[in-house]
């Protein structure tokens, strides 16, 4: 038996995460409050300009309190920038969602086939793509991946398969549990890899019934965390990070470049080192997809050049993450 003492502990070490997603942050002022900027909230744009704020308060705690140019902050404040209308900026920057819209299947590249597992995600990052995406949260869940797998199995050249989304670590390790269970009807699948920003936002998701099912898996498995900048990694995220590799989870991460954010050479190698120190290797770092709304994050692909330059001087090779750019119809992501 549990006693109300032992509970508590439990709780201290590492809260339930489903309690924690419920708990998220959603009114605009609460965060500003939080954050040590409560004058700040004349400046916010009506109705969070269409796009919910949404951020775990574990992320908050992670802000520098009183600074409006927090890069934590910067990434979900909604801002009346949001607002103004940019050339070249459009709702479907990728070209995705004709692709998307019915079984969730994506298989742009060769050998790999991305699955929209999940509509929703643990934070609203305001620089995203989702803001505008259309999607049904149930897609794959209603399905009951019945039909991505039939996708799947009629197509031998497929030997990963992505979880994406959304973010598809807000589906539950049971929900999770039941793909990789069919999956097995699949032997050319021999990798699974999961893209998810949940082990730093939400660190707590990594719990033990997760590593479970992530240790039993027979294929190999990949994780591509999300993290811009290193303030957003601290002791919680790199504790999750050691749990995962230890049930055998390769770790990379993907960036996104962005103005005020992570637009400096010294604040993207110390994330290159940080994420090394959790044994994260750095993987991509994006060129921001214009999406209305977004052209304030945007950083010039001349200024983005001089930043890889600046990184690959300072850093060994392996920590320079791949300066791309995701283009519509294209076999792979552009390098710049
Ligand atoms: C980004 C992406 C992938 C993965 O590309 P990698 O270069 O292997 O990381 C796969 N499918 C789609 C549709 C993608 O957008
Ligand atoms: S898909 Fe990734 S970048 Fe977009 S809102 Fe979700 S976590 Fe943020």
């Amino acid at each position: 038996m549990i006693t109300a003492n032992e509970r508590t502990t439990q709780t201290r070490t590492r809260p339930d995460w489903r309690q924690s997603l419920r708990d998220a942050i959603t009114d605009p002022r609460e965060l500003l409050t939080l954050a040590g900027l409560p004058h700040l909230a004349d400046r916010l744009p009506a109705n969070a300009a269409g796009f919910a704020l949404k951020v775990p308060r574990g992320f908050v705690a992670r802000m520098r309190p009183g600074d409006p140019y927090d890069p934590l902050l910067l990434q979900v404040l909604p801002q009346l920038a949001e607002l103004d209308e940019a050339p070249g900026f459009s709702d479907d920057a990728v070209g995705d969602l004709d692709s998307i819209a019915g079984h969730g299947v994506l298989h742009k590249y060769e050998g790999r086939a991305l699955l929209i597992a999940a509509g929703s995600c643990a934070i609203n990052c305001r620089y995203c793509f989702r803001r505008h995406f259309p999607y049904a949260e149930e897609l794959a869940a209603t399905h009951a991946w019945r039909e991505a797998l039939a996708c799947l199995a009629a197509d031998p050249s497929i030997r990963e398969v992505i979880l994406s989304g959304g973010d598809p670590l807000v589906l539950s390790t049971q929900k999770l549990t039941e793909f990789t269970f069919c999956l097995r009807n699949l032997p050319q699948i021999i990798r699974l890899r999961i893209h998810s920003r949940l082990p730093v936002v939400l660190p707590e998701r990594i719990d033990a019934a997760l590593i479970e099912w992530l240790a039993g898996l027979p294929m190999q498995r990949v994780m591509v965390l999300h993290a811009n900048h290193p303030n957003e990694l601290d002791a919680s995220v790199g504790a999750a990070c050691s749990r995962l590799r230890e049930a055998g989870v390769t770790l990379l991460n993907q960036s996104v470049l962005l103005r005020g954010v992570n637009d400096d050479a010294a604040v993207l190698a110390e994330l290159s080192e940080r994420l090394f120190a959790f044994g994260v290797l750095p993987y991509y770092l994006h060129q921001l997809d214009r999406v209305r709304g977004t052209a304030h994050f945007e950083v010039p692909d001349e200024q983005a050049r001089t930043l890889a330059d600046a990184l690959r001087a300072r850093l060994p090779g392996y920590l320079v993450p791949r300066l791309v750019r995701e283009a519509p119809g294209e076999r792979s992501k552009r390098p710049l």
